[in-house]
């Protein structure tokens, strides 16, 4: 039967129906705030949002996007090489490109399509691309459209990923590599001085996915590869817009001129429609407000640093350092359900998240902190994790 391969995703949906949890699409109703919501009729703190610097409620942003759909209408109703390019749009790249420092940029209706339209298009038959084992699943959707040989290297490790390029002789020249720059599932950040020393001593192009990274790290906001000092190495940067800059939408920039030539090859680029030029006017607005308020990326990291402390005192597991993303990593698949549903009782939402999404067999409890949280705010998202810990459905030394 063709849903055969569906039955242990049924399975798992009755598993949840028949406990009456509900932690996939759960509905949000009224939002309150950037961090405050009505999820599943319950006034909730929104602990698992990617809305890093809160500016999907920044009253800038909400008028640019509310003058834009005055001047613009709803829609475009058609792809950039059709109707759909609007002087926005092409505003939008200026900025974009100025803001990374390199003359070439491409806006794209999703973040998921500009990674993927990107991997897909840049290597071809008789490329390699060598990839991070833990890649979003849009890297590794546009890797496999590409045609080009497919290897992985373990998940930031830059020696085994150089023992790859060696073997490769004279093909690494023609490799694309690829990493992210904070990584979605557990938050840790790639080694990226060490993978771009790689690139220089084997040769090959960097492409580097900023989404959870841009708005977060490096001096003026432009992600990992700025906080490690390696722009220079990187040959093309994706990002999104739906995650700091509090939209949705993503990008490519790059230095190469080629980038305006490969623009007219990207099938997720060329067959869909643009984004809405409201949404577009408020992401300029938004990266207009990363560059002039940096205090909002001091205020993220303040409040990371609350929330991945209070974790850590509390013996769980989470990870190396602390992050904007902060997950607590669980074994037990029945136990982290129960863990999610009682964190929504105690009026905190957070990320379930189980494999393949999350990179190992184990299972996520997984919180991403914004600049908008208060301090009280987190200290109730802690608190509600002592309150797991206390009412023994979490045992720290057993989680993971
Ligand atoms: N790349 C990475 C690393 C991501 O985590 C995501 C989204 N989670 C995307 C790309 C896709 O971005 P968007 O959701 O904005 O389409």
């Amino acid at each position: 039967m063709l849903f055969d391969k569906f039955q242990s995703m049924a399975d798992f949906q009755a598993e949840l129906r028949d406990r009456g949890v509900a932690p996939f699409g759960a509905v949000t109703e009224e939002l309150l705030s950037a961090t405050e919501g009505v999820v599943q009729g319950k006034r909730v703190i929104l602990a698992g949002t990617n809305n890093y610097l809160g500016l999907s409620s920044d009253p800038r942003c909400i008028k640019a996007a509310k003058d834009a759909v005055e001047r613009w209408g709803t829609g475009t109703t058609g792809s950039r090489l059709a109707n759909g390019s609007f002087v926005e749009h092409q505003a939008l790249e200026d900025d974009i490109a100025e803001f990374y420092g390199v003359e070439n940029a491409i806006v794209f209706t999703t973040g998921y399509s500009a990674t993927m339209g990107m991997c897909a298009t840049l290597a071809g038959p008789g490329d390699v691309i060598l990839l991070d084992a833990d890649s979003h699943a849009s890297i590794y959707s546009g890797v496999k459209q590409s045609g080009a040989e497919v290897i992985r290297f373990k998940h930031s490790n830059p020696e085994d990923l150089a023992k790859r390029m060696r073997r490769l002789g004279d093909r690494a020249k023609q490799t694309l590599i690829i990493a992210e720059g904070i990584y979605s599932m557990l938050g840790d950040v790639a080694p990226l001085r060490d993978i771009a020393a790689v690139k220089r001593e084997y040769g090959g192009y960097l492409f580097v996915d900023e989404a959870h990274s841009m708005g977060a790290l490096g001096e003026t906001g432009r992600g990992a590869a700025q906080a490690a000092g390696i722009e220079e190495d990187v040959d093309f940067f994706v990002g999104t817009f739906s995650k700091s800059l509090g939209a949705i939408g993503g990008f490519c920039v790059s230095r190469h001129p080629e980038l305006q030539t490969i623009r007219y090859c990207i099938s997720a680029y060329i067959f869909t429609a643009s984004s809405a030029p409201s949404i577009i006017a408020s992401t300029r607005e938004a990266l207009r407000i990363i560059r002039t308020e940096p205090e909002l990326r001091d205020k993220l990291w303040h409040n990371a640093n609350l929330l991945y402390d209070g974790l850590q005192a509390l013996g769980l597991p989470v990870g190396p350092t602390a992050s904007p993303v902060v997950a607590v990593e669980m074994e037990d698949r029945s136990a982290t359900i129960e863990c999610w549903q009682a964190l929504m009782d105690a009026g905190v939402y957070v990320n379930l998240v189980v494999p393949p999404a999350s990179p190992s067999t184990n299972f996520l409890l997984r919180n991403s902190v914004s600049a908008a949280h208060t301090s009280a705010q987190i200290k109730h998202i802690v608190k509600a994790y002592a309150s797991l810990i206390s009412t023994g459905l979490v045992n720290p030394t057993k989680t993971a």
